[in-house]
């Protein structure tokens, strides 16, 4: 079992979409666990105070250290265990962090909010990590991204682990088209291989339009790849002038 520990000053966010849905029926199986620890329980003074006005001025406020602090001590978790600082600062989030992250046993997140934390903060964490090149208003978000990446690849949250195999970025390449019934929907017409019930010739299809997806739509995800001769010469022909 996965346990995330989520440091947030807005647990009803991270606990209500925790609780629907694929990452919900991984709670109920007990294949993950989803804690909440709020800053605010492990304020000292009178009035709970979470944040304070920036050193050398500035607009906003921003997270002080010992609340945060005090609440990672309080978290009983494996030793070494990871712990992600949420910042639009930190390494771009992929599926390969999400991979490593899945066989982990507890994982905590920090959320920061409003301006930011004091600089102290990320002594704490073990990986900062950033969900994407803009701003958000609060840490919730990343940390459920993080939480629903990694969450789904924990054996017992999705039902067929085969459905996991021909993803996006599972294998280095963006997914093949995928269809449903209808056969014919509005003059758009399933391709007649799928429908063949030919495993070995749908799968060297669904291969070959994953290439050429990627080429299409990401061809920066190509240049890390050790692709096949044969691979190479269908991206090749590719680029030739239809
Ligand atoms: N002033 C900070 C800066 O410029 O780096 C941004 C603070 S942001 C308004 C508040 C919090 O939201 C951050 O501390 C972080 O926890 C979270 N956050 C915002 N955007 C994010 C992103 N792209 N990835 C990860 N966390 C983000």
């Amino acid at each position: 079992m996965l346990t995330f520990h989520i440091i947030t000053l807005f647990p009803e966010l991270i606990e209500q979409y925790c609780s629907t849905s694929i990452i919900g029926r991984g709670v109920n199986a007990q294949a993950i666990a989803i804690k909440t620890y709020n800053p605010r329980d492990f304020c000292l003074d009178k009035y709970r105070k979470v944040d304070d006005t920036p050193y050398g001025g500035g607009a906003g406020m921003v997270l002080k250290p010992e609340p945060i602090f005090a609440a990672l001590d309080s978290i009983v978790r494996a030793e070494k265990s990871p712990v992600l600082l949420m910042t639009p600062q930190g390494i771009p989030f992929e599926q390969k962090i999400a991979n490593t992250l899945a066989i982990e046993s507890d994982i905590t997140i920090i959320c920061g909010h409003y301006e930011g934390f004091d600089e102290r903060i990320r002594s704490l964490a073990s990986l900062e990590i950033s969900i994407g090149d803009y701003v958000l208003t609060g840490g919730e978000l990343p940390a459920l991204t993080i939480i629903d990446a990694v969450g789904r690849l924990v054996p017992g949250v999705i039902g067929k682990s085969i459905s996991l195999a021909n993803e996006s970025f599972v294998d280095g390449l963006l997914e093949a088209p995928q269809y449903t019934k209808p056969a014919v929907f509005q003059n758009m017409e399933v391709p007649e291989i799928l429908r063949s019930g030919n495993h070995q010739l749908t799968a060297k299809w669904r291969h070959k339009e994953a290439l050429k997806r990627t080429y299409e739509r990401r061809p920066d995800l190509l240049n890390k790849l050790d692709l096949s001769k044969e691979d190479l010469a269908f991206i090749e022909s590719l680029k030739q002038p239809k």
